[in-house]
């Protein structure tokens, strides 16, 4: 058959959605018709430039139904993280507690008092009762939320330094998750970036030396995402709040990662500390929500009244600003810290501070589940987990995982089948599929066993 044939024997749109009812019930008869229409002229277009495609009508039908079942399907959708890194920036980094979650819940479905004051009566500030949270559990002076650590750089720097001078050593000139970098967000703020120092080393007398009477603020920026060894030199928070106080210039921290208590003992030494930042005197600082705080994302930034005063009255926090359900789960969040649970109940810090034999328990258990299932060899190993999230990059803490192998499928194949059809994300390490514990929630052990299965069968 050529193609002007084929383009005569085109189903009509109308013929198509009427064989579609049941899809019309269920989907919206304008959807279906939608649907149908782009499929025909997709179709045509196919056919007039001398390709080819199926034009019965049953065919066209399943294209259509296929593609609507796709449309309405939910994009984002649960995975299971194998992979023992426990802030995973592509797998939606913090896992919330149960009790943030159940507040945003909560937030979502019903009024609240966002932005009112149930005492007076009247319109009151989103921005008052997290404010009151936070100062309580760092001891600043004053606080505010705003949608990433990203925007609370970007709305630090607008605020104290638009115009100005920002001094920062070119050690800490850094790139994050690809889109943040400290350079660029500076000039979107319209401060002028100072740069001191060299990459491995700054000194003091760098910091001293750059100051004009345009200075607007130092800035320090945690090296979140990697560390400079060998001979290097920087400068300590305390010292440039020092030389900066001494000449009226306020510090500013960019401090990443929002660590709010010692994790010296799962073996996070390096990581800088909240409250250590307040103490060593720093003016502003600024934190994410879901790194190592373990809650929604957001960007905190705490510090001084005066700057969180202008900050408030800066015209892109409204631009920035965060929605209830964050504020709902990010004040459970905090509320963990105040009454002693977070690292119980915080997922992020409960999966870090897990011992190894809770971890090579969870590994036996997978490795039992799996007993029985044709052609796999699994066992339990011993390996290492990262925090992740652009976080401690020079940790790694001893875990416990399963590492699988099969007699006719690669561990490239059986990676993939993993994750395609069972959403079960994991690694690759030495040829075997690699299972770390670390990072499973509850019931993931029985879907990853479950998923084996169902791919490589179980044994008669
Ligand atoms: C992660 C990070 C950021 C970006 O924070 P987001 O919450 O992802 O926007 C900025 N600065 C530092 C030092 C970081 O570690």
């Amino acid at each position: 058959m050529d193609n002007k044939a084929k383009l005569r024997m085109l189903p009509k749109i109308d013929e198509i959605v009427s064989l579609l009812g049941p899809l019309c019930e269920k989907y919206g008869r304008d959807m279906v018709t939608e649907c149908a229409r782009e499929r025909i002229d997709e179709k045509r277009a196919a056919l007039l430039s001398g390709g080819d495609c199926d034009v019965t009508i049953e065919g066209t039908a399943r294209e259509i139904e296929r593609e609507l079942a796709a449309i309405f399907a939910p994009h984002l959708h649960p995975v299971v993280n194998a992979t023992g890194v426990v802030l995973h920036t592509n797998l939606g980094r913090a896992v919330l507690s149960e009790r943030a979650a159940m507040a945003a819940y909560k937030a979502a479905r019903q009024y609240n008092n966002l932005e009112y004051d149930v005492e007076a009566g009247r319109r009151g500030s989103r921005y008052s009762h997290i404010e009151k949270l936070l100062r309580r559990v760092t001891g600043a002076e004053g606080a505010m939320v705003v949608n990433n650590n990203a925007a609370a750089v970007m709305l630090i720097l607008s605020t104290m330094a638009e115009g100005k001078e920002v001094v920062v050593s070119r050690g800490e000139l850094v790139e994050i998750g690809g889109a943040f970098r400290v350079p660029d967000i500076m000039a979107r703020s319209g401060g002028y970036l100072v740069e001191v120092g060299t990459t491995n080393k700054t000194h003091p007398y760098d910091y001293e030396n750059a100051v004009t009477e345009n200075t607007g603020a130092f800035l320090k920026v945690h090296t979140s995402n990697f560390r400079v060894t060998g001979f290097t030199e920087e400068v300590t928070l305390e010292e440039m709040c020092r030389i900066g106080h001494e000449r009226g210039i306020p510090v500013i921290y960019d401090l990443g990662s929002g660590l709010m208590s010692s994790m010296r003992e799962a073996g996070i030494t390096d990581e800088p500390m909240v409250l250590e930042a307040m103490a060593a005197g720093a003016d502003v600082i600024s934190f994410s929500g879901d790194k190592l705080l373990g809650g929604p994302q957001a960007g905190i930034i705490i510090g001084k009244k005066e700057y969180i005063e202008k900050m408030k009255k800066n015209p892109l926090t409204r631009a920035f600003r965060v929605d209830k359900m964050t504020f709902a789960a990010l004040e459970e969040t905090l509320r963990a810290y105040l009454d002693g649970s977070a690292k119980e109940n915080i997922p992020t810090l409960a999966m870090i501070g897990r011992d190894t034999e809770s971890l090579d328990r969870a590994a036996r258990r997978l490795k039992n589940r799996l007993k029985g299932v044709k052609g796999l060899k699994a066992a339990v190993i011993d390996e290492k987990s990262q925090v992740g999230g652009g976080s401690v990059p020079s940790v790694f803490f001893d875990t416990k995982a399963v590492e699988v192998s099969h007699d006719s499928l690669s561990a490239a194949a059986l990676e993939e089948r993993l994750r395609k059809e069972h959403n079960i994300i994991c690694r690759i390490v030495r040829e075997r599929v690699v299972f770390d514990t670390r990072t499973l929630l509850e019931g993931d052990e029985g879907r990853i066993a479950e998923a084996l299965k169902d791919i490589c069968g179980v044994k008669a």
